[in-house]
């Protein structure tokens, strides 16, 4: 086996940044090229617009960085970040009622992607094994014969150039050029599947009540689900330095808030409880509102592709974007980063062969998060379905999202149930587990407590947030 002497990074986001501090343990060199200056600390930049919305790091996700990066969860909650334990940390209100708050299983970081990126690149980056090439494109893949040897670039003042690698890693995110540039080289582009649930996104964030992001949950509330209509969420996420950032969301056909005056009612009139209006109605708000439309469900299948050249891997939203919602999109680059180290380390060669290994790894690494999004989604009104996944487009999907149905009905009310549909949601147990016979007997057996009748909040928590009114009467 010969280690890659040049493995070349595109992208220097989250995926990219993981990647290539796998790619270091097993390649002499590694350079990641990204086309932003890249700021000194936590800070906002036009590669990653994403990062304005709010951002959940599931705990399987977390773990992953911690094997490839020790101490970077430590840091994150250093520097004001929250650990969520789920469900006890956060009030939910599904398409199907209130989730009762059951003793944690699992657990979620959040901030704000800022920190996040800027830690988790600050760790890499101080190994002082990665180097990083700041305000440099990809504008090209250089390649013949089955195998790809460089990359063509430009930089900020428009000078071309280009530069060789027996290994090249697009990360570039959902925008990738990566079908054209195969195209330019006369490869066939790789099978894709799109589900496209419409998924829009309105930001805000706001100052907290002194104590709030420490001591009270985290807030999801979803409206009832109508048939052919659009599906209404927001969230309240606690994040560095006493803000709460509340994201409202919606499917295809709903209407986002376009102005600051609307926010307040969207969450008000379109969620199913008024309670994230009321957090955030006596509280003051930090920043306009940010939008983004980049919610579709897309998968491409490189393993599948017969002619696919060596020395090319595809990771991150360039490899499988997600809808947002589910908060899957950075604990599948890390899964992909963990892969890639995997089948390095137990001799995968992408020079001689092995490409299709790695991807193959990678693409299995990615499709858990993916069924359980695209699954979801293919069930919303309007949602566009181009797909050939049979879990997606088969004649048994009306029976399965029934079972998904039943499953969430049965995990706001039943401890167990609920912790083994967490350990699924966070990516931490396969998602088989849910037909295992385990799981089957769990739902049958578990027995439900009522229903809470609104959102459970201790009567501690609700003056933290100056809503003595929700308290609830004591029944006799
Ligand atoms: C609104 C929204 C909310 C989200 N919420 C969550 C969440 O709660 N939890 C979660 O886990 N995930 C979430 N995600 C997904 C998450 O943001 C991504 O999965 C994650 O950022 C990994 O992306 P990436 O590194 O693959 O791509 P990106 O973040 O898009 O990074 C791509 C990088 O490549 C650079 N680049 C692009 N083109 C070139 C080029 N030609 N040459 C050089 N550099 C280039 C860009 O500047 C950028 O730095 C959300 C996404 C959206 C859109």
């Amino acid at each position: 086996m010969s280690r890659p002497s040049h493995a070349v990074v595109l992208g220097g986001g989250l995926a990219g940044t993981l990647a290539a501090h796998a790619l270091a343990r097993h390649a002499d060199a590694v350079t990641v090229l990204e086309r932003d200056v890249l700021p000194e600390g936590p800070g906002h930049r036009r590669g990653v617009p994403q990062a304005r919305h709010a951002h959940l790091l599931w705990s399987n996700g977390a773990r992953v960085i911690d094997g490839l990066l020790p101490g970077t969860t430590d840091r994150l909650l250093a520097a004001g970040a929250r650990r969520i334990g789920f469900q006890g940390d956060q009030v939910t209100l599904t398409v199907r009622g209130w989730q009762h708050r059951f003793e944690p299983t699992q657990f979620a970081i959040l901030c704000t992607r800022p920190l996040l990126d800027w830690i988790v690149r600050d760790q890499v980056l101080r190994t002082g094994r990665v180097h990083l090439r700041q305000g440099v494109e990809a504008v090209e893949l250089r390649g013949a014969h089955g195998r790809i040897t460089g990359v063509g670039v430009r930089d900020g003042d428009g000078r071309e150039g280009a530069v060789e690698a027996d290994l090249v890693v697009d990360a570039t995110g959902r925008a990738s050029g990566l079908r054209h540039w195969l195209a330019a080289l006369d490869v066939r582009p790789p099978e894709k599947d799109v589900v496209d649930a419409g998924i829009g996104y309105a930001t805000r964030l706001f100052a907290a009540p002194p104590g709030a992001t420490a001591a009270f949950p985290a807030v999801n509330v979803g409206a009832p689900h109508r048939p052919d209509e659009p599906a209404h969420f927001g969230v309240v996420y606690p994040v560095e330095d006493d803000r709460w950032i509340v994201t409202l969301s919606c499917t295809r056909g709903g209407t986002l808030p376009a102005h600051e005056d609307d926010f307040e009612a969207f969450a008000r009139t379109r969620l199913g409880h008024p309670l994230v209006a009321d957090l955030i109605g006596s509280v003051e708000p930090l920043t306009p509102v940010f939008h983004s439309r980049s919610g579709a469900n897309r998968r491409l299948y490189p393993e599948r592709h017969g002619g696919w050249p060596d020395g090319l891997l595809v990771v991150g939203d360039s490899l499988t974007a997600f809808n947002p919602v589910y908060g899957h999109g950075m604990s599948a680059a890390a899964r992909c980063a963990a892969a890639l180290d995997r089948e390095l380390a137990a001799g995968a060669d992408p020079a001689s062969g092995g490409t299709r290994r790695i991807q193959a790894a990678i693409g299995a690494a990615v499709d858990d998060p993916w069924i359980l999004a695209a699954s979801k989604d293919a069930g919303y009104a309007g949602c566009r379905v181009d797909a050939t996944d049979p879990r997606l487009v088969g004649e048994h999907t009306a029976q399965q999202r029934r079972f998904a149905d039943a499953i969430i009905d049965k995990s706001l009310v039943a401890p167990q149930v609920c912790a083994t549909v967490t350990g699924v949601i966070s990516l931490s147990a396969g998602q088989a587990e849910l037909g295992s016979s385990r799981f089957l007997s769990l739902m049958h057996r578990e027995t439900s407590l009522p229903k809470p009748d609104g959102p459970p909040l201790s009567p501690e928590e609700l003056d933290l947030v100056r809503l003595p009114a929700y308290r609830r009467v004591p029944s006799a």
